[in-house]
């Protein structure tokens, strides 16, 4: 496996060795190998239709076929976020975020993951009054208020104007700072990549062909520009 620069120590959260994954004839993930450390933001880069997705999936458990044997230790607390919020359009704001809670505390958890998203007094609107990017901060809180090992995050970027992606690269950092959960986010943004993450992954040809760690001089809280500061 290619090890990367900056030595993964401490505790793994995720280690998938020689995953295998086709569609018909065609091989997809061909004996994949990654490690993801505990609290450790990795980022994914790779052609359209290099299997990004789909070793996602397989790392979410939403794929019943992938071959079981490579997948050595996935945490089952994770949570996933796609490019589109997938919110279910019939439940209220709150609701969508408390959907997988259990206990009587769930409505409070909701509520204080709405404010940390930014949404505290939205809890009652319905997904169809909130902007496209307020949807991805719901699907944030949906994500994170579970507290999950690993966060997945499938170009959940992809759709937004400029300026409201840069200020959910702000949250992001902010809840992930905060919660410290294991992050694979799939960008096909380098710029993204670079900025959000500790370790950038490039998967080719069905494997991880490049495992670089980044270690800008800069902390990441301060490599936003001072004008994303304001607010809508
Ligand atoms: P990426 O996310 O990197 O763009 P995907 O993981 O979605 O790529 O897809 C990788 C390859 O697997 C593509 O060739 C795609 O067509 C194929 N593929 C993905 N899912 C399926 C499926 N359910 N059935 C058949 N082929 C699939
Ligand atoms: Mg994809």
């Amino acid at each position: 496996m290619a090890t990367h620069p900056g030595g993964l120590t401490g505790t793994r959260t995720v280690r998938v060795s020689g995953l295998r994954r086709g569609f018909g004839t065609r091989t997809v993930l061909d004996g994949l190998d990654l490690e993801i450390g505990a609290g450790e933001f990795v980022a994914l880069l790779g052609r359209s239709g290099s299997g990004k997705s789909t070793l996602l999936r397989a790392l979410a458990g939403l794929d019943r076929d992938v071959a079981g044997t490579g997948l050595i230790d996935v945490p089952e607390q994770s949570s996933v976020v796609f490019q589109d919020a997938r919110l279910l359009p019939w439940q209220r704001v709150l609701d969508n975020v408390v959907l997988g809670l259990r206990g009587p505390d769930a409505p409070r958890r909701g509520r204080a993951a709405l404010a940390e998203v930014g949404l505290a007094g939205r809890e009652q609107a319905w997904p169809h009054q909130l902007s496209g990017g307020e949807q991805q901060r719901v699907a944030l809180a949906r994500a994170l208020v579970s507290e999950p090992e690993l966060l997945l995050a499938d170009e959940p970027f992809g759709a937004l104007d400029a300026l409201t992606r840069l200020r959910m690269h702000d949250l992001l950092r902010e809840l992930c700072a905060r919660h410290r959960p294991a992050v694979l986010l799939v960008t096909h943004d380098v710029d993204e990549a670079v900025t959000l993450a500790d370790r950038v992954l490039v998967i080719d040809q069905g494997r991880i062909t490049v495992d670089t760690a980044i270690d800008l001089p800069a902390p990441r809280s301060h490599r936003q520009p001072q004008f994303l500061a304001y607010r809508e």
